[in-house]
């Protein structure tokens, strides 16, 4: 199709073939030197600050329908609206993996025991499947880390550290935890995030935002999330939803948190990376309906301190 004199550029859809995650399309690349070679200075600039914005944003789906046609009546607004957080599930999958495999081999050690990682995955698994986003594939991590904290990236990757689980007095509370940092990957808050850094930062060139930026922006977001208290609210919301409908005691969310703040000593870091904690904890609790906070599964503490034996004695 490139090598057809004849191209119609204006039923051309813009990363239409898009499939992973690449912020240069092979196609647009064939189109920009095709541009370049014929001598049409002004379409190779246009395409050149299109490709770019598309890059950024991302996002197949949104600009699927919208030909090069539509984007010039249309002006540049077009692609400057699209939201990162539209990409695709698929796309979005991908890049979490490429965040962890950073994660992993520069940030992170994994705790790996087969029986505990089996434990936290399944209640991670039931959570998942009980979530605002019950569609894609979840991965859920323990870090060998003994601070109190855990946290999300994108694409269905959560990470627990040992020292949270240790903490947790039964696996309601562990499971609020997670059904949090799900939440956050339900209103995809890290891609959000990395979008905002790479326009403030000036991270966007003519060519995209490298893929290699992206990756280092995920991990620091991951693990660092600005504090917000828009989205620690929307996690805490959606993560409170999904722990009921997984069948777990809506209490296990607020005593994690007041236990937490009741703790002597340093702030543990899951509460000064998640600001606004006693208003948070009013705000579940008037969601949360006092006769039946206390029903469903996971506040049998023994049977919880059984299962994560081996990680307490270490
Ligand atoms: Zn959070």
């Amino acid at each position: 199709m490139v090598g057809n004199n004849k191209l119609d550029y204006s039923s051309l859809s813009l990363q239409k073939d898009c499939k992973k995650f690449p912020y240069r399309d092979n196609m647009l690349d064939s189109l920009l030197s095709l541009a370049r070679r014929s001598g049409r200075r002004w379409l190779y600039a246009f395409l050149s600050v299109t490709v770019a914005l598309g890059l950024v944003v991302g996002s197949p789906h949104a600009t699927q329908a919208i030909s090069i046609g539509d984007l010039i009546r249309g002006g540049i607004q077009v692609i400057q609206g699209v939201q990162i957080g539209n990409m695709s599930d698929e796309q979005e999958v991908d890049f979490g993996r490429q965040i962890d495999r950073r994660l992993r081999s520069r940030e992170i050690r994994l705790y790996r025991d087969p029986e505990i990682n089996a434990y936290i995955d399944q209640i991670g698994k039931r959570l998942a499947a009980n979530s605002d986003r019950p569609n894609i594939p979840y991965t859920f991590q323990i870090v060998n880390d003994k601070s109190i904290n855990a946290f999300a990236t994108t694409g269905g990757f959560v990470y627990v550290n040992t020292g949270l689980i240790a903490e947790a007095d039964n696996e309601a509370q562990l499971a609020s935890v997670i059904a949090h940092e799900i939440g956050h990957i339900v209103h995809r808050h890290v891609l959000k995030s990395i979008q905002k850094a790479a326009l403030e930062q000036g991270l966007v060139s003519a060519a995209g935002l490298e893929r290699n930026t992206a990756i280092g922006l995920g991990v620091q977001l991951g693990l660092r999330l600005p504090r917000s208290r828009e989205y620690e609210y929307q996690a805490d919301e959606s993560g409170l939803r999904t722990l009921t409908k997984a069948g777990y005691a809506p209490i296990g969310m607020t005593g994690f948190f007041e236990k937490l703040l009741n703790k002597r000593g340093s702030v543990p870091t899951f509460l000064s990376t998640h600001p606004n904690t006693r208003d948070r904890i009013e705000a579940i609790n008037r969601v949360i309906d006092p006769a039946t906070a206390n029903q469903g599964d996971g506040l049998d503490s023994a049977a919880y301190k059984a299962k994560i034996q081996k990680l307490l004695q270490r």
